[in-house]
């Protein structure tokens, strides 16, 4: 496998210029092609033997759209595959105050929860820095964006893979999505999602890049989490509480918990007032969602009346909550079954 350019950040890629005994506005124009989600082939302000040298030993389109699958709501699924045939999902997802790319970070997943389907093959590999980092480079290009006028204006790490898991890469990513001259996203519009990796949430709180932590809650309680959540196992609720309330400390950030409603297993009354009693005072926001339902899994989504009812005792026990939309539901919107229907020639 060639190496991939976009791993570089724009010190490093300064370095290679110096190594290739090339001129220091090299790097510059390299990097700004780069960020505008070039090919370095396409790129006209290089001389053709520039172009040749990086070719011999880097990747000229290190992810590629292969499927593209629009849903009536806007939303917009991409399939794309890596150098060496891995296949990773992202979305794209427009709201009122911008537009939202959800990034993949592994090939696959190895955390085993039970709803999941990027977890359903195991995991195949960690993306790199790049790679990540070309997910939104491509699809902000795709839809006309620039440096100046950005089309993706706000990313979530909630694709294929535990971010976590893939920690130094995932950290290398945060820092190039958001260096000043790049592509430039501020932490701010950063979610990161975490099934609640403990020691890496507190490694994460230290790393100096604020952005928004969120944590795969999907019950009240550790019993119940163990029976759809493997990682339960080894770390607590209460462990997780703690390293949300030390990010917090550190980043003054606001956490957020994902909580999605499979029918039977964590949404009735006594779930509801659980949560509340484990949540209440903390400064979180709980984001609801009804399970987008996995052919493989045999779990249920819960209705809309059920999931309306467990909002309003979550509010009414005083607990900042809101029940999300489901974005594309009508183009296999749940993570990873993209992916899983292609591999399995359904598509
Ligand atoms: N591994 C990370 C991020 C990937 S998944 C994490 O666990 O947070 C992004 C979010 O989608 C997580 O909250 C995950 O629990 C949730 N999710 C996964 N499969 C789902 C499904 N079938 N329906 C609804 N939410 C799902």
């Amino acid at each position: 496998m060639k190496k991939i350019l976009q791993d570089l950040n724009f010190d490093e890629l300064n370095a290679l210029c110096d190594e290739l005994r090339e001129k220091k506005y090299r790097a510059e124009q390299i990097y700004h092609a780069l960020m505008l989600g070039k090919k370095i082939s396409e790129t006209t302000t290089l001389p053709s033997s520039l172009k040749d040298k990086l070719l011999e030993e880097y990747e000229d389109e290190p992810v590629k759209i292969i499927k593209t699958q629009l849903s009536s709501d806007g939303t917009e699924k991409y399939l794309f595959s890596l150098s060496d045939g891995g296949l990773i999902e992202g979305v794209f997802m427009r709201y009122k105050y911008g537009n939202t790319m959800c990034v993949s970070t592994q090939v696959g997943c190895r955390m085993g929860c039970r709803f999941c389907a990027s977890t359903i093959g195991g995991l195949k590999r960690n993306l790199t820095s790049g790679e990540i980092l070309s997910e939104v480079l491509t699809v902000n290009a795709l839809h006309g964006g620039d440096l100046k006028k950005r089309e993706v204006t706000n990313i979530v790490l909630m694709g294929c893979g535990e971010p976590l898991d893939n920690y130094g890469e995932v950290v290398k990513f945060l820092r190039c999505v958001s260096a000043e001259g790049g592509i430039c996203i501020s932490p701010r519009n950063i979610s990161l999602s975490t099934c609640g990796l403990v020691p890496q949430m507190y490694a994460l709180a230290d790393e100096g890049i604020p952005v928004n932590l969120t944590v795969s809650l999907h019950a009240p309680d550790d019993e119940s989490r163990r029976e759809i959540m493997p990682v339960a196992k080894k770390y607590s609720i209460a462990e997780i509480l703690k390293a949300c309330s030390y990010y917090f400390d550190k980043t003054g950030r606001r956490y957020i918990f994902e909580y999605s409603l499979v029918s039977g297993v964590n949404c009735d009354d006594g779930h509801a007032k659980k949560l509340v009693k484990l949540l209440s005072g903390r400064p979180c926001h709980v984001n609801l969602i009804r399970l987008n339902e996995v052919r493989e899994t045999k779990l249920y989504a819960a209705e809309e009346k059920e999931a309306q009812n467990f909002l309003k005792k979550l509010t009414d026990g005083g607990l900042s909550a809101t029940l999300r939309r489901r974005l594309g539901t009508d183009i296999a919107g749940a993570c990873g079954q993209l992916r899983a229907g292609y591999t399995e020639g359904l598509e």
